[in-house]
């Protein structure tokens, strides 16, 4: 889920960005209204959350232009004084939430994921590519009536492939975002899952296979008959 930050305090919107990403979010910042104003309006974002005070553009200009442009993202405004004329601005200027700073980390994500659900969106709980299914809740990947269970890392590996669509994904990729900060992983653990998982596919007598491409990593194919 991708969240545009819009703040001018920017250790603030950094350590916001932070927060998401370690929570699963795909967030961004940006420092000054003119310039969130411009990606807010690009559609890109699931959510944004929004400075009031900004250098540019204020905040309540940008929630203005946005709705009055139709855009129906869901805004949750930051407001940096508690006074109930400020909250109502915000929510007048067509804001869905406001969060008085300081905020603890718990009730920004709480609110956010409040937002993203009000705005009715479903929960992405499987991946599918071609004949296979990777289902997010059991990592369970299934191809028609076959089923296998997957690993914590196969499971990773695979959901950053299905997610990858045919798109090549390198092993240093997989290390550092399977693996992370495992100091005793190498491009061998890689391989090794990379057969598993083959071996898991023929399992499920699916026709997608994951292609070697010398020196750049690995691919998702689907071969017909
Ligand atoms: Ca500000």
């Amino acid at each position: 889920m991708n969240i545009l930050v819009v703040e001018d305090e920017k250790n603030l919107a950094d350590a916001i960005v932070e927060i998401l990403n370690s929570n699963g979010y795909n967030a961004e910042a940006t420092y000054d209204g003119t310039s969130g104003l411009e990606k807010a309006q690009s559609d890109a974002y699931d959510a944004i959350v929004l400075d009031v005070m900004l250098p540019g553009m204020d905040g309540r200009e940008i929630v203005h232009e946005l709705r009055r442009a139709g855009k129906s993202t869901p805004i949750l405004m930051l407001t940096a004084l508690s006074s109930t004329k400020d909250k109502v601005d915000a929510l007048d200027a067509g804001a869905d939430d406001y969060m008085t700073k300081p905020f603890e980390s718990d009730e920004l994500l709480a609110r956010l994921r409040a937002l993203t659900r009000r705005k009715g969106e479903v929960v992405i709980d499987e991946v599918k590519f071609e004949d296979i299914t990777l289902d997010l809740t059991t990592h369970d990947l299934s191809c028609k009536d076959r089923k296998v269970h997957l690993s914590g890392k196969e499971f990773e590996v695979m959901n950053m492939l299905m997610t990858s669509n045919t798109r090549v994904v390198s092993k240093q990729d997989l290390l550092t975002k399977v693996w992370g900060a495992d100091a005793d992983a190498s491009e061998n653990s890689v391989e090794a899952y990379i057969s598993f998982l083959r071996k898991k596919l023929q399992h499920v007598n699916s026709k997608v296979q994951i292609t070697t491409l010398r020196m750049l990593g690995y691919r998702l194919e689907y071969f017909e008959n």
